[in-house]
Parts: structure tokens; sequence; C-alpha cells
């Protein structure tokens, strides 16, 4: 019921040119496997000095991949140094964005309270919100694995209706890099108390609609396990979407 989301989150890597290189590549290796991108919706987030490139290319050539931000202002516009705008995201054609994902929490202090402005932001430019949570190793020792997601969720949530439309990445801070991976059995306890937090905030038709994801150390080796997972919709991957033919070989999952 939902369709599944494979998504690559290229952080800090890749410039344009290799940008333009490795989305071709993608479209190559999809069409070659025949992917039915109504059975599995596949994303890119490229730096953002990349994504007038991509959406140049996937819009010439309509190729089945979406792309967006890896963040966005809580401003529209205005004296803001630096920053990037949802207009200007929406104005690319990005679908997606991806906000409070724990490198901004940590490295550039994103609160509970900006995150939630981010997700506002998102929402009223019309971009997909990809609301990332997890717990670091401490939080996971000292109030077991979901507490910290759960409350990120909950004031992620602050100002979003039960008609928008987001997804959450579930992606524990130890797992994130560290090639030592969530379990499935992991990532899908916390993902059904995160859906349980939907079902709280939003609504029965909010948590069954929309998907969550599990990131960490997703490789094409393991993702079959979380997709087998009934909470678990798809993955945020970062270290293995910068390999293409790792990238499409999770893509081709098979359950
Ligand atoms: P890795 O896949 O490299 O562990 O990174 C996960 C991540 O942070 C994706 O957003």
């Amino acid at each position: 019921r939902r369709t599944p989301l494979i998504a690559g989150n290229w952080k800090m890597n890749l410039d344009h040119l290799q940008a333009i290189a490795f989305v071709q590549k993608l479209a190559w290796n999809l069409k070659d496997a025949k992917h039915d991108v109504a059975a599995v919706e596949v994303a890119v987030f490229p730096p953002f000095t990349d994504l007038r490139s991509v959406q140049t290319l996937v819009s010439a050539d309509k190729l089945p991949i979406a792309f967006g931000g890896q963040d966005l202002s809580a401003q529209d516009s205005g004296a803001y140094t630096g920053e990037i705008s949802g207009a200007f995201l929406a104005q690319l054609e990005c679908k997606y964005v991806l906000i409070g994902h724990s490198e901004r929490r940590t490295l550039h202090a994103e609160t509970d309270e900006v995150v939630a402005a981010k997700v506002t932001a998102a929402l009223k430019h019309n971009l997909v919100p990809i609301i990332c949570v997890g717990e670091t190793a401490a939080d996971l020792e000292l109030h077991g694995p979901s507490a910290v997601p759960v409350a990120q969720l909950r004031a992620a949530l602050a100002g979003v209706s039960n008609a928008a439309d987001f997804v959450v990445a579930y992606e524990p801070v130890w797992a994130i890099g560290s090639g030592q991976a969530a379990t499935p059995e992991q990532a899908e306890q916390v993902a059904a108390q995160l859906r349980l937090v939907l079902q709280e905030s939003l609504g029965q038709d909010v948590a069954d609609k929309t998907r969550i994801l599990y990131g960490g150390s997703v490789k094409g080796s393991n993702i079959a396990g979380y997709m087998r997972e009934p909470n678990v919709d798809g993955a945020l991957v970062g270290g293995a979407s910068l390999d293409i033919d790792e990238f499409s070989s999770i893509v081709r999952f098979q359950k």
C-alpha cells in the first residue's frame, strides 16, 4: 500500500559534473533492470550546487528519478547569508527535502524547534519533508531505542496538519557511516513506535500512508532484511548511495 522509497543522501560528495554522470548511469541501470517506478520510488539528494544540473537532465530525459535538497532555510527569503529557500528548491522541481539529519543536528546545532520550523517551511513550498530522527549510542544506553526518536518526531510534527505529505527517516546515529547497521528487528521496533506517534498526533490515515525509512549502513547485502519488516518502507542510504552499482543493487532489493 505504501510505495517503497530508496533515497540516496550524497552528503558533501559529487560535484555537478560527477552528479550528471551518476544520474545518467543510474537511469541506465534502472532501464536495464526494467525498473518499475510505480513499485519502488528512487530519489537522490545531491549538494545544492548540483541540483540545477540534475533537474535539467531528469526533466529533459524524463528520468524516473526524484531529487531533493539536503536541507533548507526556515525562512522564505532575505538577509540569511548562505541559506537556501524552499522556494528555490521548489523552483528547481525538487520533490523532497531532508530535514533534521543527525549531521545537521550535531554539527550545525539544529534543535527540535529549528527542525519543526523547517518542516513547516518545506510544506509551505510544496516540498515533501523527509524528517530525520535517531538516537545516539549514549541515548540508546540511557533511554533505550525509541525514546529520543519518538520525542524528535513529536517535536517535528508541531506545525503539521493531517493533510500534509511527508516521510520519516529513522537513522540511529550509531549506525551512520559505522558499518554497524541496526538489525531489521531493531529498525522495525523503532519504526513501529514512530508509526504510533503518527497515529496519535495525526490520525490513522496519516499513520497508514506515511512512509518510514531506515538509514544507517544500508548496503545491497542487507536491504532485503529491512524491506521485509512491516513498518519499514524504504531506506535512506549514505555511503552506499555514492557507488552506482551498490546503489542500483539496493534499488533492486528482493523481498
Ligand atoms: P550511511 O549509509 O553512510 O551509514 O549514512 C546514512 C545516512 O546518514 C543517510 O542519511
